[in-house]
């Protein structure tokens, strides 16, 4: 708990209303949208703009204060619980988008700004934002870079670190750091940007972006495959990768999940598939059309019946089955843990057999889906964190998944980030070098480890 005077302080930068610390108000940003113990802050601060963000930043730094950086709290591995309690600084308040400039196509935003006001406003400029997280109505562009945040587009458009051009932001010394910038090349000092990228809020508050905005595709295609084997499905993904094709979504539901979003939302899936593949190609009308005709021959030779979204309306549905999926397992049981292991693409049918043996091996129930196109499943186990004997199973069966997604040429977050999830697991993937690596790097930005502290272990 902070005294009256260290608050007093706060509220000079902040004026009332600035901040809370009463235990009702803080109670909410004790957790996110990963399960674990929540951790009360003991305060929260909701800055309006960067010099305000600085005097924070200088204050916690002269009173040791843990600081928390958090936007929209969406993310699945622990980012933001204030674990050594402190001030969790919310990015909320910075939320303009600056600038959308249509002939140099780029746009400069504020990192709270809501990854779906950014895409819509691309649009009503003519242009394109890709990256599209299943949160994207309420994640924040800072969350996004922060975790490198992927999409349902990742496959043939990126993911956030594609789009990024340039960042500002504050050290913990409250230095005022500008990486990147808005031209297409630039080589003037260290990647920053690509630095801050999956920094988790590790190395710096980030307040200001420049990203990449493209050219809208003319033309789509979107279809629904529906499979009786689900190894059929990802060999379908292996092969069309393989065929040189690149969708511009290629997304899997196994049957558990399908039954699950049917339920919740009654859109009309086929709930007695082993498996869907959701499938749009975009482009160039002509390339469109070709590149279907060889993704229509693999569905079919792999026994997939495709039913082509003819309408807007088709359209949308599909993509809001794949975009329910995770909120609608969310309501079958109290406790939901979404995994994220990849492999590379060729490996999609061997992982998905492994996810199946464990669920049996440790009887636990998991319903799978994800970006099978990128090689990346979400294995998501419905337990109940209150059921001693089966977290253990549920523990096994996380550890497994990992072992086969590294065997398997992989990683152990396509996504996610690390957090204090996935900390116990990073040495088994990046190696012992790595970890001294980035420790190092850490005390050098943050040598009193103030800014979000225990995250990636550090
Ligand atoms: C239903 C649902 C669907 C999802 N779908 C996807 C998906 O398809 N793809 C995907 O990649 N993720 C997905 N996620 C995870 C999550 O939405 C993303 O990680 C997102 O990028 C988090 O954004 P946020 O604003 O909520 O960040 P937060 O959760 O608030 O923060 C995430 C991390 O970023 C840091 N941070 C935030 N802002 C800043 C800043 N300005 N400066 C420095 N550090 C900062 C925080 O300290 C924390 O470590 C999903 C989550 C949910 C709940």
């Amino acid at each position: 708990m902070l005294s009256k005077s260290l608050v007093k302080k706060f509220e000079e930068i902040l004026g009332q209303g600035g901040y809370f610390t009463k235990p009702e108000d803080t109670m909410c940003y004790s957790y996110d949208a990963f399960s674990a113990e929540p951790v009360q802050p003991d305060i929260v601060v909701k800055p309006k703009n960067e010099e305000q963000i600085k005097q924070i930043i200088t204050l916690c730094k002269n009173e040791n204060i843990p600081l928390v950086t958090r936007g929209a709290g969406t993310n699945l591995s622990g980012g933001t619980v204030p674990v050594k309690k402190g001030c969790v600084l919310l990015t909320t308040g910075l939320n303009k988008i600056l600038e959308i400039n249509e002939n140099d196509m780029y746009a400069v935003v504020e990192a709270g700004v809501v990854t779906a006001n950014l895409a819509n406003a691309a649009v009503k400029n003519g242009l394109f934002y890709p990256p599209d997280p299943g949160s994207m109505n309420i994640s924040t562009i800072g969350g996004n870079v922060a975790e490198n945040a992927g999409g349902l587009r990742g496959l043939k458009y990126g993911v956030t670190k594609d789009y990024l051009m340039g960042v500002n932001f504050f050290d913990m010394d409250g230095n005022y750091v500008k990486g990147g910038g808005k031209t297409v090349k630039l080589v003037t000092g260290f990647n920053l940007p690509g630095l801050m990228v999956s920094s988790e809020g590790l190395l710096g508050v980030m307040t200001k972006f420049v990203l990449k905005l493209i050219p809208k595709p003319k033309f789509s295609r979107s279809m629904l495959v529906i499979y009786d084997d689900i190894i059929k499905a990802c060999e379908t993904v292996s092969e069309i990768i393989a065929a040189k094709i690149l969708p511009a979504t290629l997304e899997l539901l196994d049957n558990f999940t399908i039954k699950t979003v049917e339920d919740a939302t009654k859109i009309g899936l086929p709930t007695a598939a082993d498996a869907l593949l959701l499938i749009e190609l975009d482009g160039h009308e002509g390339q469109v059309m070709d590149d279907f005709e060889v993704v229509k021959k693999i569905c079919e030779n792999l026994k997939g019946n495709i039913k082509i979204a003819e309408t807007v309306e088709d359209k949308n549905r599909l993509w809001e089955a794949r975009r329910k999926a995770l909120s609608s397992l969310a309501r079958l049981k109290p406790t939901l843990i979404l995994e994220d292991a990849t492999v590379v693409r060729s490996k999609i049918p061997g992982m998905m057999r492994a996810i199946q043996d464990i669920t049996k091996k440790y009887n636990l129930t998991i319903g799978t889906f994800g970006h099978a196109g990128d090689g990346n499943l979400h294995p998501t186990i419905l337990t109940d964190k209150r059921d001693k004997d089966e977290m253990l199973r549920v523990e096994k069966a996380i550890d497994e998944i990992f072992a086969k997604a590294l065997e398997l040429e992989g990683t152990l977050s396509g996504e996610h980030g690390v957090g204090f999830a996935k900390a116990k697991y990073l040495e088994m993937e990046v190696g012992r070098g790595t970890i001294e690596y980035m420790k190092k790097l850490k005390k050098g930005v943050d040598p009193y480890n103030l800014l979000n502290p225990q995250k990636m272990g550090l």
